[in-house]
């Protein structure tokens, strides 16, 4: 089969991968659409990148089941497919309490397996034995489909920060994902206030339906935030940056009772905290990271039932023969969300 393989940093070749097997237990899709996430962008440039090497990345995948291994239920070939990315053990401590994301001994697709920038996937029981190989319904096209695991990320931080109609939750940065974080909590019910420095992106945020942007570079984002939330401060501060400074000044944004949640952030860097303010402001302070296989479901089914409109996000599509072009374009601000396609194209709304 094709595939785009990683060899080292800024090193990836398109080229002749041997064909994977479905396993007892385990199927292979028939890649239709792959999604080019953050973090498949920092691993090509070389952030975290494996010793084991080639590999092949990419863990937001939509397909055709082509193959189905021996024992496993309720799957035929043909079947159209969104897959969680997180392989686990069902046995550590953390599955146990079916907080999978945490995994002691997790794999991930592009991450130990090998990833959905490539025509076959190998899907292992260990993703399918807890719910993560999930069969799309007739109306869910396959890029919409592909959306549901970086939705499900966002739909994860709001589940973990309780947020509920009428509050007001501030978003700092409109990447990607940022722009995610405004869809999941507008279905919430809440007011979304969405901070960046590039123009663009706060425009971007507004057709997603947030209800104020503040550009940070130009604006006092605290003076902002005050004003629209008549001197409370957010309910609930997404962050998803690594600078101390501004994360700390984000820390005194945070409503009485509030929450704030580190999205994505750098290891090893030292932020301030007063807490005699956690203590008597009520205050949460919480970090996220990916999600379960129930809350990728759940996106799934708030995707297929229109509860969430993906579609916008995807600004560009690629395929394996210009992924050359997708890496440059990801690095650039205006790639919102892209895509690799494969085979005859799916339905495509421009
Ligand atoms: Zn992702
Ligand atoms: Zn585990």
């Amino acid at each position: 089969m094709k595939a785009a393989v990683v060899y080292g940093a800024e090193d990836i070749r398109i080229e002749d991968y041997p064909d994977p097997v479905a396993g007892p237990g385990e199927v292979v899709v028939a890649t239709k659409v792959a999604g080019i996430c953050g973090k498949d962008v920092k691993t090509m440039l070389g952030q975290g990148l494996t010793e084991d090497l080639p590999t092949v990345l990419g863990h937001d995948i939509s397909g055709e089941i082509s193959q189905v291994g021996e024992g496993v239920q309720g799957f035929s070939v043909g079947d159209p497919v969104a897959v969680y990315p997180m392989a686990v053990c069902e046995q550590c401590h953390y599955c146990l309490q079916k907080r999978y994301n945490l995994c002691e001994n997790a794999l991930g697709l592009g991450h130990g397996l090998d990833g959905a920038f490539a025509e076959y996937v190998r899907v292992p029981k260990e993703i399918i034995n807890v719910g993560g190989l999930v069969k799309l319904d007739d109306e869910i096209s396959f890029e919409d489909a592909v959306m549901a695991e970086p939705l499900s990320c966002t739909f994860a931080a709001a589940r973990s920060n309780n947020m509920k109609e009428g509050q007001t939750v501030l978003i700092i940065g409109g990447g990607s994902m940022g722009l995610m974080h405004v869809k999941t909590a507008k279905w919430t019910g809440c007011e979304v206030i969405v901070a960046d420095i590039v123009d663009i992106r706060l425009a971007m945020a507004g057709q997603m339906g947030a209800d104020h942007q503040v550009n940070s570079a130009t604006d006092n984002l605290q003076d902002e935030v005050m004003r629209i939330t008549e001197g409370r401060g957010a309910d609930v501060v997404i962050i998803s940056i690594d600078i101390p400074d501004v994360i700390e000044d984000c820390l005194s944004l945070v409503a009485m009772g509030g929450v704030c949640n580190i999205f994505g952030a750098a290891p090893d860097i030292e932020v301030k905290v007063d807490p005699g303010w956690l203590h008597q402001q009520e205050i949460t302070l919480t970090g996220t990271y990916a999600s379960t296989p129930a809350d990728f479901k759940k996106c799934l089914q708030l995707i297929n039932e229109e509860a969430i409109i993906v579609s916008d996000m995807i600004s560009h599509r690629f395929t394996l023969d210009s992924f050359d072009e997708a890496v440059e374009s990801a690095k650039s601000l205006e790639m919102v969300r892209g895509v690799i396609t494969f085979g005859e194209m799916v339905s495509v709304s421009f």
